[in-house]
């Protein structure tokens, strides 16, 4: 596959071919950053889910999880700071008439300097071949350091800005920086203004003045408002997290990218409440467990990185986002908060009641800190997705078109194949789906030559493929084809439970 643009294409339209993702009410010409999930997407996202809430609830004893509504008292969103403050500063061109997110305009000009450092190294490998030293070559070569210089003055800059709120400094920037709108490819820009990003609904038939809901743009305020009744109910002792995963919604301004950035989207979110005075150890404690939870899935380590924040919010006291190397470069995949006390302080404030834990150890009262986690369902999906997405040259010189998903997360974890239609391999072929699918996503298929399974197998991502011939009739198993070795080999079938939960484990847990 050829560039980048192309191969984000192809993830799209491989997405929509397969039934995996679909534009949300496409035969009404669809509707802006909303999608729909279709059969094998769901299974999908339903994997990724399950993967997640196994790893945070299910392994570990102190946390618990919730499922909180997603219409929540309005005041909720005025002690959250999300009324007065959950804005994204956007900027018009005046000629395409196309609007943009101000941070992003800089982010991606900052973007494009990476790029070229990295085509410097690129360029210097070949050079050097294997006497290439990446750490070296970074630390001195000029025309390198000049460009993370140009980095480092920009990221600075933009932080301050950022932290002051200046929006007319925000323009000057991109003025500066002669960053053009990349459909008109002027400059002429409008004000930077802040634009809220919440989505307001009604309740109730009668119209009044506080009437207003918001849709919850994150699912943690469910958690937080739900402190003293999970940590009360359910005896938790400090430290303990509560895990919810759930719809959340955003007016994104700039919204592309496919499922990158959507107006409706779905975010798994934990909260860990701490003593006050811990919380930067636990926020070391969690960047590495959340590292270690993507990285148990096989994915290289070199397509995450850590993205420490310039600009904290108010209440933080550490962020940090692990970002993926999407096929449109390093981006935001979840966040890690190191949130202080502000949250469940706001609460009680706004609600009146005392949102407190009597730490009987310390034999005191307090309010605890809180480190977040935070991932979107539908990022992971993509990032997942798209590293997965291959085209490979066979050594017959043919092609195919490999969806190399970790085993845990594949839609089917098996295909059941009669070798062919007849002389009573299919009955022996349903009989070992019977047995199996219960534990097992399974997908049976008679039709077409096997070769021919065998690649539409390989394009959704199933990793075995179990054929029933002959000599299974005579009790000498089933042939296994392991998807991206293409390696086959005999079990036995009374084996065949054994073997599928063995190998679809996620690498660290095997
Ligand atoms: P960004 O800077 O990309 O807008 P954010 O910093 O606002 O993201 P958070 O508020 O930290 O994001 O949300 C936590 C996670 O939720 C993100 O890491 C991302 O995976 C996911 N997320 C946030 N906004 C969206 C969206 N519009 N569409 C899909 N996923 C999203």
């Amino acid at each position: 596959m050829a560039n980048q643009e192309d191969i984000f294409k192809k993830v799209v339209s491989h997405a929509k071919e397969y039934g995996f993702i679909f534009p949300s009410s496409e035969i009404y010409d669809g509707l802006g950053a909303v999608y729909d999930y279709g059969q094998l997407g769901t299974e999908l996202k339903n994997n990724i889910k399950q993967y997640w809430w196994k790893a945070m609830v299910q392994y570990h004893e102190n946390i618990v999880g919730i499922d909180s509504a997603i219409f929540m008292h309005p005041k909720i969103w005025k002690a959250s700071g999300h009324v007065d403050a959950f804005n994204d500063p956007l900027i018009d061109n005046k000629d395409s008439k196309k609007r943009y997110r101000a941070d992003v305009l800089i982010e991606d000009h900052i973007a494009k300097i990476e790029e070229k450092i990295k085509k410097e190294c690129e360029k210097a490998h070949k050079r050097f071949g294997d006497a290439f030293n990446l750490d070296q070559f970074v630390s001195t070569n000029p025309r390198v350091l000049e460009h993370q210089k140009q980095i480092d003055e920009i990221h600075g800059k933009y932080a301050e800005l950022m932290n002051a709120n200046d929006l007319a400094g925000l323009k000057q920037l991109i003025l500066d920086l002669g960053i053009v709108c990349p459909i008109s490819g002027t400059r002429n820009w409008t004000d930077v203004r802040q634009f809220n990003l919440m989505f307001a609904t009604k309740m109730g038939s009668v119209e009044g003045e506080n009437d207003t809901l918001y849709l919850r743009p994150e699912t943690a305020q469910g958690i937080f408002v739900n402190f003293l009744n999970v940590q009360k109910s359910g005896r938790m002792k400090i430290p303990f997290g509560i895990a919810q995963i759930g719809k959340a919604f955003r007016n994104e301004i700039v919204a592309r990218q496919f499922i990158f950035r959507m107006r409706e989207f779905e975010q798994m979110e934990m909260q860990f409440f701490v003593r006050p005075g811990t919380e930067l150890e636990w926020f070391k404690h969690w960047k590495k467990e959340r590292l270690n939870w993507h990285l148990a899935l096989g994915i290289p380590a070199e397509k995450y990185r850590f993205h420490d924040h310039e600009k904290l919010a108010h209440y933080a006291n550490a962020a940090t986002d692990i970002e993926f190397e999407f096929p449109f470069g390093f981006k935001e995949l979840e966040g890690i908060h190191s949130r202080t006390d502000f949250d469940l302080s706001r609460h009680s404030e706004f609600s009146g009641k005392k949102l407190q834990y009597f730490d009987s150890e310390l034999n005191e009262n307090y309010t605890p800190y809180v480190i977040e986690t935070s991932i979107g369902v539908d990022r992971t999906f993509l990032a997942i997705f798209s590293h997965a997405l291959k085209e490979e040259t066979l050594e017959d010189g043919s092609t195919r078109t490999l969806l190399s998903l970790p085993p845990v997360l594949a839609p089917y974890k098996a295909a059941i194949l009669p070798l062919v239609k007849k002389d009573g391999l299919p009955e022996k072929a349903r009989e070992i789906m019977d047995a199996l699918k219960y534990d097992f996503m399974l997908q049976y298929d008679e039709k077409d030559a096997i070769g021919r399974r065998y690649r539409r197998q390989d394009a959704i991502g199933t990793p075995f493929c179990i054929t029933v011939d002959n000599d299974t009739l005579e009790g000498k198993g089933v042939t296994v084809r392991e998807r991206d070795t293409m390696k086959q080999e005999r079990i036995d079938i009374e084996n065949l439970r054994a073997y599928l939960h063995e190998h679809i484990k996620p690498i660290q847990v095997r």
